[in-house]
C-alpha cells in the first residue's frame, strides 16, 4: 500500500472506527509477545476491542491492520499537551517484544524497519519529533510501553522523536528544583500530576523514555537538566 517500503496486509483488524481528527502523532508500542501470530490474534479478537495501524515483527517484517484514515484502538484513556483521546490523532505502531521485564534488548533488524516507517510517516503527515511519543508517555498512570530499553537514541540519530544528552549529577532534588522538574514535565507535554502516587509514576514514564536507568528512582539534578534540555530544544513547540 505505502511507496516503496515493503508492508504486508496479510493480516487485517475490523477494531476501528472513522477517523475525524488529523493526524500528528506516532505512538510507539510493545506487544508484550513472544510471537507476531500471539500479537496478531490480540489485534484482531473482536472481543478484544484493540488494533493499531502497523505491527513489526522482530525480523523486521511489516503489517498493515488498519488503513491509517481510520482511528485504530491503541492508546485508550491519553492525554499530550492539550490533546486528548490520542487513538483520534494518531498512528498506532506496535512492536512485537516480550516487554520490559524480559530485560531483552529490541531486534536490530526491527528497529531499522521502525525507522525507515517513521522516517516515511513523519514526511507524509508532517509529523513534529515531539509528537513521536511512547504510550507510557501519554498513558503514564497505566503504560510502560516501549520500555526503557526502546532506542530513542538510535532514532535521534535519523532525527526521529526527542532524545538529547545531558550532564549527570545524581544529587537528589530539593523542594524547589523538584518543584520546576514538575512545571517543566507538564510543559514538555505530560499530564496526570493529579496526585503524589500519579505524579511518581509521571516522572517514571519521563525518566523511561529519556533517562532509562534512572527508571523507578526518584528524580535528580540529571532529571531536571534533562527536562530543560528538552523545553530549551527549538523543536518543542
Ligand atoms: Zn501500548
Amino acid at each position: 500500500m505505502i511507496c516503496q517500503l515493503n508492508i504486508s496486509d496479510k493480516f487485517r483488524s475490523l477494531n476501528f472506527d472513522k477517523r475525524k481528527k488529523k493526524i500528528s502523532f506516532i505512538i510507539l508500542h510493545y506487544t508484550e509477545t513472544k510471537t507476531l501470530e500471539e500479537a496478531i490474534s490480540l489485534l484482531t479478537d473482536q472481543e478484544r476491542k484493540v488494533s493499531c495501524h502497523f505491527i513489526l515483527d522482530i525480523n523486521g517484517k511489516i503489517f498493515n491492520l488498519v488503513d491509517l484514515e481510520n482511528r485504530a484502538w491503541h492508546a485508550g484513556e491519553s492525554k499530550w499537551k492539550n490533546f486528548k483521546d490520542l487513538n483520534s490523532h494518531s498512528i498506532g505502531i506496535e512492536i512485537v517484544y516480550p516487554g520490559e521485564k524480559s530485560d531483552s534488548m529490541y531486534a536490530k533488524k526491527q528497529i531499522k524497519s521502525l525507522i525507515d516507517l517513521i522516517t516515511f510517516l513523519k514526511k507524509k503527515y508532517n509529523i513534529k519529533n515531539n509528537r513521536i511519543l511512547g504510550h507510557s508517555d501519554i498513558a503514564p498512570l497505566r503504560k510502560i510501553d516501549p520500555g526503557k530499553f526502546f532506542p530513542w537514541e538510535e532514532l535521534d540519530k535519523f532525527s526521529l522523536g526527542i532524545w538529547v544528552k545531558t550532564k549527570k549529577d545524581n544529587t537528589k532534588l530539593n523542594k524547589d528544583e523538584y518543584l520546576k522538574f514538575l512545571i517543566n514535565l507538564k510543559k514538555i507535554g505530560y499530564g496526570y500530576f493529579s496526585n503524589k502516587i500519579n505524579k511518581k509514576k509521571v516522572i517514571d514514564s519521563f525518566h523511561r523514555h529519556h533517562l532509562p536507568s534512572l527508571t523507578g528512582c526518584p528524580p535528580t539534578k540529571s532529571s531536571l537538566f534533562k527536562s530543560q534540555d528538552i523545553l530549551n530544544l527549538k523543536k518543542i513547540d
